[in-house]
């Protein structure tokens, strides 16, 4: 198993016979013709100068392209720096500053953006260059090396490069897809970026896969669509984030039976108990299955097998995983006891790229272990509950407020699509309660009737003073809630 994902992108590519793989914009792509592609890049980058060690930056909406680019950067022996294709100029320039890029891949409608950034940096606008090579296979590199540097903390900071080794991306892959796989389940919605952590771990299990996996890609999420392709492909499994199944039952879901669509993984932020069940309500024959994770665990920590989900949990370790709770002396806590979550075991990422002030209430490794930052317990029978984030965590008079109960509640409310709860500073409390809320389409709830809905659910304490509604909540680009941005609306 002391493999390379070059090495093992390369038996992927003719385990099975030709087959359709990947369906983009209308078009199936086959397995084979995606294979060549993805060696003649691999000869085209050496070819350019690409070395082992160097890092390569991949700017690129989803695209079938993608996960060969990424295939090929490994089996040339370079580190994949994946970016958000949404990043602005300030934010790109750092991160290919800050990893030393010898080169990037970016698609022609972001070539200005690039050369913006960069204007010295070598750019591959488009594979078709790369294509004329000619086909090569993987070099030589350890388990150990370097195969992605992930950049995340964008939205809580400075954007740090997580250093993810081949082994421990094969290895998360590998554990994620055999705990999560049904037999005869193979063709998958894909509305997540391939950029993001659950992007790339879900272009690597694609190689382990013991059946062939066909992947209908889309190139950003949006909920009609989704609804659409689900059904005109007739999906058998998807990969979602929260808010998507949000935006989803603002949808008539009844007029959009999928009779194929088995199971949804669902993971990268708080999932109200409310949203599953609403959804399995309406989309009959659909079960969510929840994980958990992060850019510095390969995006998956625990997850819910089908089977044996815990509805409320993010699920059991990943068999390469184990999780410790700590108290905020860094004691190791009882079972049942909450506090900070704790990951251990030999997928963790190498480390951060650079030197980085130490953030206390941050993501850090200690001591070979990894802080989260994140706030939950393990309950008897091993399963993972978070209650939030350490850093989101609001003090109203002294009394904690976890923003995810709020908003949890605020969600419930049938006219509200999602909700973002922060805390204002404020003088005479300390923070105060403030959410904004989106409301659906014809939706006439008040202010005052959210504030009362709230107060009735999560309390007399934790209620929000302040409703202020907004035509759309702000997301990240993997959909998650931005609460750097909605703290900046505060003012
Ligand atoms: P950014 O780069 O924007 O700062 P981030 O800090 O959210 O992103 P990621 O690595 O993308 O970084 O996300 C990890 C975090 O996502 C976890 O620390 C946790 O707070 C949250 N998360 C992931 N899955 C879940 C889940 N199932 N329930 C609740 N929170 C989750």
């Amino acid at each position: 198993t002391e493999q390379t994902l070059g090495q093992l992108a390369e038996k992927s590519w003719s385990r099975f016979d030709d087959h359709d793989s990947v369906f983009y914009e209308g078009v199936w792509h086959r397995s084979h013709a995606l294979a060549e592609r993805a060696r003649r890049m691999c000869g085209g980058f050496a070819a350019a100068g690409i070395r082992p060690g160097d890092r390569v930056a991949v700017m690129m909406a989803n695209s079938p392209e993608v996960p060969l680019i990424y295939q090929a950067l490994w089996a040339a022996g370079a580190v994949v720096t994946p970016v958000v294709f949404l990043v602005g100029v300030d934010e790109l320039r750092h991160i290919l500053t800050d990893s030393g890029a010898s080169a990037i891949v970016t698609s022609p409608e972001l070539a200005e953006t690039v050369r913006a950034a960069a204007p010295e940096l070598p750019i591959f606008v488009d594979t078709a260059e790369l294509e004329q090579a000619q086909e090569r296979g993987p070099v030589g590199r350890d388990a150990g090396d370097l195969a992605a540097l992930m950049y995340t903390g964008g939205t809580t900071g400075k954007a740090k490069g997580v250093m993810l080794s081949h082994g421990g991306l094969w290895r998360v892959a590998k554990d994620a897809y055999d705990m999560s796989h049904q037999e005869g389940k193979n063709r998958a919605l894909v509305p997540v970026p391939l950029s993001h952590a659950y992007g790339l771990i879900i272009s690597v299990a694609s190689m382990h896969a013991t059946e062939p996996q066909q992947a209908v890609l889309m190139r950003w999420f949006e909920p009609k669509a989704f609804l659409k392709l689900a059904a005109e492909q007739r999906v058998q499994y998807g990969t979602v984030v929260p808010s998507m199944l949000q935006l989803l039952l603002a949808e008539p879901l009844e007029a959009h039976p999928l009779p194929d669509l088995a199971y949804l993984t669902c993971g990268a932020a708080p999932l109200g108990r409310e949203t599953l069940a609403e959804f399995e309500r309406r989309m009959p024959g659909v079960q969510i299955l929840e994980g958990y994770g992060l850019t510095e665990t390969s995006a998956v920590t625990t997850f819910n097998p089908p089977g044996r989900r815990k509805i409320g949990s993010v699920g059991l370790p990943l068999p390469g995983y184990s999780i410790t709770i700590r108290d905020g002396s860094g004691e190791a806590m009882e079972m049942g006891d909450v506090g900070e979550i704790c990951v251990s075991g030999e997928s963790l990422m190498l480390g951060y790229w650079g030197e980085h002030e130490p953030d206390p209430d941050g993501t850090a490794l200690v001591g070979g272990e990894l802080r989260t930052g994140d706030i939950g317990c393990v309950d008897d029978d091993g399963y993972l509950h978070i209650v939030d984030r350490k850093k989101d965590l609001i003090i109203r008079g002294g009394f904690n407020v976890f923003p995810r109960d709020v908003e949890d509640a605020l969600n419930q409310h049938p006219d509200v699509v999602m909700s973002g709860v922060v805390g204002r500073p404020d003088r005479r409390v300390g923070e105060e309660v403030v959410a904004f809320v989106q409301l659906r389409p014809g939706g006439t709830a008040t202010g005052e009737d959210l504030i009362e809905w709230a107060r009735d659910r999560v309390g007399r304490v934790k209620y929000p003073r302040e409703v202020r509604f907004v035509d759309s909540v702000p997301v990240t680009s993997v959909l998650k809630l931005d609460r750097k941005l909605l703290r900046t609306w505060l003012d």
